[in-house]
């Protein structure tokens, strides 16, 4: 086990020390993170009040956390009852086994962003059994054309620069595209569209669930994900259930944090689904399939969940709403983005890391974190990620593992470019 874990960190040494020779990377990271930064003091300026309303939804997440089992059974009813197929998936070899029997092969498949179907492998997974699958979201579309993993939970495409894009985007439409962000717009714009309707499937995440009613809500600015979800006559949603919260009002002040956690001050669109498309209108007889999906499957993903519910430490990792503020704070983020190779980033990732993907990779993930506590400060659930990265370091020493403090390497040899505070800083 100690070898294992000796290779796998000496390759993911390798990596992020060549991802740092690369000026232009870094530079466009750079750029984002000071953008999402201005972008989310704006947003925190407008609507002062939104403190208030994180720790509210703090309550609420941790209290539905401590009772999943329940707000779980609820609401598999509430979707039942509302004509949605709903599946509950222990691992993520389940959800692709469910996944796989409902799409079958040689199938058009449109996808907007979900970190959980990245959890599960679901596009590697579709492509083998001979389906082509299409990322829509902008960001999710240049990456999966540029081969690469996403590197933000909000903007999966950062560090990617437009000439490189253009240099993709040229290449699928077999012609010059230049490197003007609005041009490239309208290449994937135009390209995509056509594919939503020839699709067979559409595949989703969900921002939050509401228990009581079974309503799925997706946050988006793009407009894709409404398209994915309401063009092919399929949807597929797959979702953590940690996604949950009681009551619809829950899901929408959870919609509300989210948004300006994320430097929006609001959202373009908000979705919510209840069930598929239907209509009564001739002579009261129910058709299903109107002009949206005429069938909707909902994976309900655990995949180490509950086991991360259960430890008095770890639990509150559940509470993330994947607004991706803390990456934007963190000084190994601002280096090396998402380059942790993990679907899961940052601190918090390297604790999810540890329960739905490899311990060992949570604990070489461990190693990176400077623990200056700046994600802790800006969380809008307040989760506590240093004192679980100092848990994770203990279960690896525990087990052998060599301490190697990669984050503070980093930070000394490549600059630290913001103050922190001292009362967080726990060494
Ligand atoms: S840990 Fe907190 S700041 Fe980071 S993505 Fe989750 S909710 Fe947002």
């Amino acid at each position: 086990m100690v070898e294992k874990y000796n290779v796998l960190f000496n390759k993911y040494q390798r990596k992020i020390y060549r991802v740092l020779r690369d000026t232009l990377f870094r530079e466009a990271i750079w750029r984002s993170v000071i953008g999402s930064r201005i972008n989310r003091e704006k947003a925190f300026r407008k609507y002062p009040h939104v403190k208030k309303l994180a720790e509210r939804l703090r309550d609420i997440r941790y209290n539905t956390i401590l009772n999943l089992q329940e707000y779980v059974k609820m609401t598999i009813e509430n979707m039942e009852d509302a004509n949605m197929h709903v599946y509950f998936a222990k691992t993520a070899q389940d959800a692709r086994r469910i996944i796989g029997k409902i799409v079958g092969s040689n199938k058009i498949i449109v996808k907007s962003k979900s970190m959980t179907a990245e959890e599960i492998g679901l596009n590697e997974y579709l492509t083998t059994l001979q389906n082509e699958v299409w990322e829509t979201d902008l960001g999710e579309f240049i990456i999966q054309l540029a081969n690469r993993k996403p590197m933000h939970l909000v903007e999966p495409a950062i560090g990617i620069p437009k000439e490189k894009i253009a240099e993709l985007f040229s290449k699928l439409a077999k012609r010059e595209i230049p490197p003007s962000p609005t041009e490239l717009a309208k290449f994937a714009r135009e390209f995509l569209r056509e594919k939503y309707f020839k699709a067979d499937i559409g595949i989703s995440g969900a921002n939050v669930i509401a228990a009581e009613t079974g309503t799925i809500f997706i946050v988006e600015n793009e407009g894709n994900a409404r398209f994915v979800t309401n063009a092919p006559p399929i949807h597929i949603v797959v979702a953590g259930i940690e996604k949950i919260v009681p009551t619809l009002q829950d899901a929408m002040l959870q919609i509300e944090v989210l948004s300006r956690y994320a430097g929006y001050t609001m959202p373009s669109y908000i979705s919510l689904i209840s069930g598929p498309s239907k209509t009564g209108d001739i002579e009261k007889n129910i058709i299903y399939g109107a002009h949206g999906p005429r069938e909707v499957y909902v994976i309900l993903l655990d995949n180490g969940r509950s086991e991360m519910m259960k430890h008095p430490i770890f639990r509150e990792a559940l509470l993330c709403i994947r607004c991706g503020s803390c990456l934007y704070e963190c000084p190994v983020f601002e280096q090396i983005a998402g380059f942790y190779g993990s679907t899961y980033f940052g601190g918090i990732g390297a604790v999810w890391t540890k329960f739905v993907l490899d311990p060992l990779h949570a604990y070489v993930l461990a190693y990176s974190c400077t623990l200056c506590g700046r994600c802790h400060e800006i969380c809008p659930m307040k989760i506590d990620t240093p004192s679980m990265i100092l848990e994770l370091r203990k279960e690896a020493a525990e087990q052998g593992f060599i301490l190697r403090k990669i984050g503070r390497i980093l930070v000394r040899e490549y600059g630290f470019n913001i103050n922190y505070s001292e009362k967080n800083n726990h060494s």
